[in-house]
Parts: structure tokens; C-alpha cells; sequence
């Protein structure tokens, strides 16, 4: 990087197509400025519609991860503050939310979802910059589809009785959300909208690392009027999360995040006669057959795997590729890594934006390291990482045996394997040959093979000729270490009625 150069002042590194001997485009930085969010020096925990500080006075720090600096103290909370919460949470269903008509209720959640995507740019950059993804992605993805989920949500919510769940269909009572970092606002959107369209009210504990999107959304239903308690966020660490998982008061538990610590919820809420929902890790396969069209599985690949620096439970981490078509998949999707810009999360040009915590970086190099001392080939695109953040470049291993850890462990990050095979039997055995059970994409031009490969992968979603397409109507969830329920669509709406 030239001193002085745009890339040094930006942070954003242009990487070469050095491989086909073609310049990638230079383009001028275009950040996005921050001006739009204002940034509060301490935030408090939402508990019955007000922002109040944590019984214990304790604070966390939230960090850019692509600059390391501190953002903002977020409160956090302790069993007191999640007692106080799940207690506002209570009597708001039991006075307001319980008893209110389907119809006024959707009005709360059409005028949520319009608040979004009025503010949507705050929500945007704001997300950028705690959670370090590219800006286009949270001002393309993630925004947009945390609206949408309200809107489709609010037209559930004076239907119930016609959703397939018998005549009169009941709410469950108070649902305990856990959410991790990745999407932290989608995650609250996915978890919020069809609990309060069926009639239940919320306690929210975001991840530790990306609190300040779920504290704005609090805003937001401040400014939307919801009655007080009916959402409450409560920020903090792990043993937050374990508390408002074994309160008492709360009637079902939905949690996205790890299968080590869904294990854990699982045997706290054992015995307790609390539904438990659970959305775990994955490892999924992308599987490219030899008639598939290159360019098109080369974008899915890309898309499956850098996508939000491969922070994305359903990533297409693991490639399978048909052996006569390996070699051009390979030489085309190294060609195009090598396009991608990585660097500032708040220009409109990067693809790759930092890595969510120094912790998680740390557990993406243990693992690539493990794959090379294994025997897999690693490689990277010609790529200088900005000097300060937590960065990890696009990384490919090939020559990867299915009894690898890169093969077999969730890395989540931005690093793909890639398997061969011969036969649609052997991608079968071979996608299916994971504990996990979240995701699957298969490319190749025959419907018939598509429709022969969905029946035996398992997995609870499969893309063809597409990957990571998510809509509000559509059911995700997994198999086996993925978790079980599902969240989106009639069968997530389902997860949050007494049926
Ligand atoms: P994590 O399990 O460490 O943390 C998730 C959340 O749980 C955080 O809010 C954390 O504070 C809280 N938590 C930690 N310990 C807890 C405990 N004992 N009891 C209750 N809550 C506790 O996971 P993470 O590292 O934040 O997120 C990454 C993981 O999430 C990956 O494995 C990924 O695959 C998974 N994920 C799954 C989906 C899905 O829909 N299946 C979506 C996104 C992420």
C-alpha cells in the first residue's frame, strides 16, 4: 500500500487478479459517513419501556472491530436486572399484549417495521461499525430484511386462527431470546417479530460484542408506542443469557448461537415444561456439479462462503465439487477472490469487512493452521491487511480430506474447503457426513438431480443454483447439532403458539 495513498487513509485493500494477469478495477473510496448515528457514551438495559442501568452498576465495552475502538459501555446485566425484566415482561402480557386484538397488534409491528426503514441508514451504519460487516451488506441484507420480517409478521398477527393451528390458536407467554453476533439486528428481528405477532412478550439478550443495534431497535419501539414491557433487551454477558434461560417466569426459550452452549440451554431447561427452540452451528455443503454453469457456481461458492465474512451459520463452508469440473471451479474462483476488496466496512466498495472479535480471530487461525499441518493446501489472494482490527483474509484449502478439522469443525469465518467427487452417491455421503444438519446448495443444470439430491441431504434448508436467500415467509431451522424448530414462514409462527 503506497503511504498516503487513498487505500491507507480508508483502510480498504484492492486485491489483484494476479492470477489471470488482469488489473481488478481501482475504484475511489466511497464511505459511508457516520454522522447518521449518535453514539451515547453509556447505554442502559431497556426494562419496561425505559433505559436503566444495571442493579450492579456493571459495564461492558463494545469495539469496532475494524479500528479497536471502544464504541460505547453498555449496561450489563445481572440475575437481578433479568428478573426485573422477565417480571415487566409478565405483566405486560397478562395486562396489554395477552388480551389485546390481533389487529392492534399488527399495527405495532406494520409501524416497527416502517420506523426500520426509515431509519435504515442508522440501523446500517451503526451495524457496520459494531459489528464490522461491509456496509452494503448490512444496508442491503440486513436492515432490509429485519423490516420485512415485521411486515410479514403484522399481517400475521389477526390471522392466527387461519395459520393451520385450530380455531383459536394461543400465545405461549414470555419468551426468552438469546441472539449471537452475526446479524445481531436480524437476529432480534427473527426472534421479536413472530413472538409479539402471536401475542407473547419479549426478553432479549443480544451477543456481547454487537448491542447497540437491538438497544436502537428498543428506540424504535419507544418511538412506535409499544406498551411499556411488552420488548425488553437485556445486554451482557453469557451468564445473562444462562439466567433469563432458567427464570422461571419465562415460558419458552429461543436461542441462536452456538451447539455447545444450546447443549447447555437444553439440560437447564430439561424437566421444565418450557418450549425450547435451538438455531446451532453448521457446516454446510455447496455441492457443483460438472454441468453446472461455472460463473454462476463460482458466485454462489463466493457468496456462500464470504458472505459477511463467512459469520453466517448456513455458510456454504465446505465445497464439493465433481472432479472433472474441479480444476476450472477452482482456477475461476481463485480469479475472482482475487477482485474482492477487502479493508473499511464503511465503504460501499468492500466485500470483506473485519472479523467480529479478537476471539474469533483467533479460533479462524487456530483452524487454518490446523488444516495446513494436516496436510490441506492453503491460499489466499495477494492481500495486505489494514494494520489495525481483526482481519483475516478470503482463504481456499483444497487437497482437504472429509477427516480434517477444516472439514469437519465450524470455522466461521471466511475460509473454504474444498472435496471432490465423482459420483451424486459419494456428494450425497459426503455432505451428509457432519454432525450438523443446517444447510445444503447443489449447482447443476438437471431439475431431476436437484430434486434427487434434496430428498437425501440432510439438511433443513437446500438452495439450488442459489445460495443464502432468506425470506421472512420461508422456514429455516436444522437437524441434529443444528438445532431443532424452526423460525420464518407458518412453521415459525407455530413455535410461538400454545399448539
Ligand atoms: P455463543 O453460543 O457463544 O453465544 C450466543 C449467545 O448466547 C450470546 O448472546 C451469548 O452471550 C449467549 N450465551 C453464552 N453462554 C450462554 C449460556 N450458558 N446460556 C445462555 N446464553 C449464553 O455463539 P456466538 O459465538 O455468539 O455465535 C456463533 C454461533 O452461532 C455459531 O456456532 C453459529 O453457527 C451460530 N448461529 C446459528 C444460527 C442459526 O440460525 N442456526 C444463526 C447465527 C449463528
Amino acid at each position: 500500500m503506497e503511504p498516503g495513498s487513498d487505500a491507507e487513509r480508508t483502510g480498504t485493500v484492492l486485491m489483484r487478479g494476479e492470477l489471470t494477469g488482469q488489473a481488478g478495477w481501482d475504484y475511489a473510496p466511497a464511505p459511508e459517513s457516520r454522522d447518521v448515528v449518535t453514539l451515547a457514551g453509556e447505554y442502559g438495559l431497556f426494562i419496561g419501556g425505559e433505559f436503566v442501568p444495571a442493579a450492579s452498576g456493571r459495564l461492558l465495552p463494545t469495539v469496532n472491530p475494524a479500528t479497536e475502538e471502544t464504541l460505547a459501555q453498555v449496561a450489563e446485566a445481572g440475575e437481578a436486572d433479568v428478573d426485573r425484566a422477565v417480571a415487566a415482561a409478565r405483566d405486560a402480557y397478562e395486562r396489554v399484549w395477552g388480551p389485546m386484538p390481533g389487529a392492534e397488534r399488527a399495527k405495532y409491528l406494520y409501524r416497527i417495521a416502517r420506523l426500520l426503514q426509515e431509519r435504515s441508514r442508522e440501523f446500517a451504519v451503526l451495524e457496520s461499525l459494531d459489528n464490522g460487516k461491509p456496509i452494503k451488506e448490512s444496508r442491503d441484507v440486513d436492515v432490509p430484511l429485519a423490516a420485512a420480517h415485521f411486515f410479514y409478521h403484522a399481517g400475521w398477527a389477526d390471522k392466527l386462527e387461519h395459520a393451520g393451528f385450530g380455531p383459536s390458536p394461543r400465545p405461549l407467554g414470555v419468551a426468552g431470546q438469546v441472539i449471537p453476533w452475526n446479524f445481531p439486528l436480524l437476529m432480534a428481528a427473527w426472534k421479536l417479530a413472530p413472538a409479539l405477532a402471536a401475542g407473547n412478550t419479549c426478553v432479549l439478550k443480544p451477543a456481547e460484542t454487537t448491542p447497540l443495534t437491538a438497544l436502537l431497535l428498543a428506540e424504535v419501539c419507544q418511538q412506535a408506542g409499544l406498551p411499556p414491557g411488552v420488548v425488553n433487551v437485556t445486554t451482557g454477558a453469557g451468564s445473562a443469557g444462562a439466567a433469563l434461560v432458567a427464570h422461571p417466569g419465562v415460558d419458552k426459550v429461543a436461542f441462536t448461537g452456538s451447539t455447545e452452549v444450546g447443549k447447555q440451554i437444553q439440560r437447564a431447561v430439561a424437566g421444565t415444561g418450557k418450549r425450547l427452540t435451538l438455531e446451532l452451528g453448521g457446516k454446510a455443503a455447496n455441492i457443483v456439479f460438472d454441468d453446472a454453469p461455472v460463473e454462476a457456481a463460482v458466485e454462489g461458492i463466493v457468496n456462500g462462503i464470504f458472505f459477511n465474512q463467512g459469520h453466517v451459520c448456513c455458510a456454504g463452508s465446505r465445497l464439493l465439487v465433481q472432479e472433472p469440473a474441479a480444476d476450472a471451479v477452482v482456477g475461476r474462483l481463485r480469479d475472482r477472490l482475487a477482485t474482492l476488496r477487502l479493508g473499511d466496512p464503511l465503504d460501499k466498495n468492500t466485500d470483506i469487512g473485519a472479523i467480529n472479535s479478537r476471539e474469533q480471530l483467533g479460533k479462524i487461525r487456530e483452524l487454518s493452521d490446523a488444516g495446513e499441518a494436516e496436510g490441506a493446501e492453503r491460499w489466499s489472494p495477494p492481500c495486505e491487511l489494514p494494520g489495525r482490527g481483526f482481519w483475516f483474509p478470503p482463504t481456499v484449502f483444497t487437497g482437504v480430506s472429509p477427516s480434517h478439522r477444516i472439514a469437519r469443525e465450524e470455522i466461521f469465518g471466511p475460509v473454504l474447503s474444498v472435496l471432490t467427487f465423482r459420483t451424486p452417491g459419494e456428494a450425497v455421503a459426503k455432505a451428509n457426513n457432519t454432525p450438523y444438519g443446517l444447510s445444503a446448495g447443489v449447482w447443476t443444470e438437471k431439475g431431476s438431480r436437484i430434486l434427487w439430491l434434496a430428498q437425501r441431504l440432510r439438511a433443513g434448508v437446500v438452495w439450488a443454483n442459489t445460495y443464502n436467500r432468506f425470506d421472512p415467509a420461508s422456514p429455516f431451522g436444522g437437524y441434529r447439532e443444528s438445532g431443532f424448530g424452526r423460525e420464518g414462514g407458518r412453521h415459525g409462527l407455530g413455535a410461538y403458539l400454545d399448539v
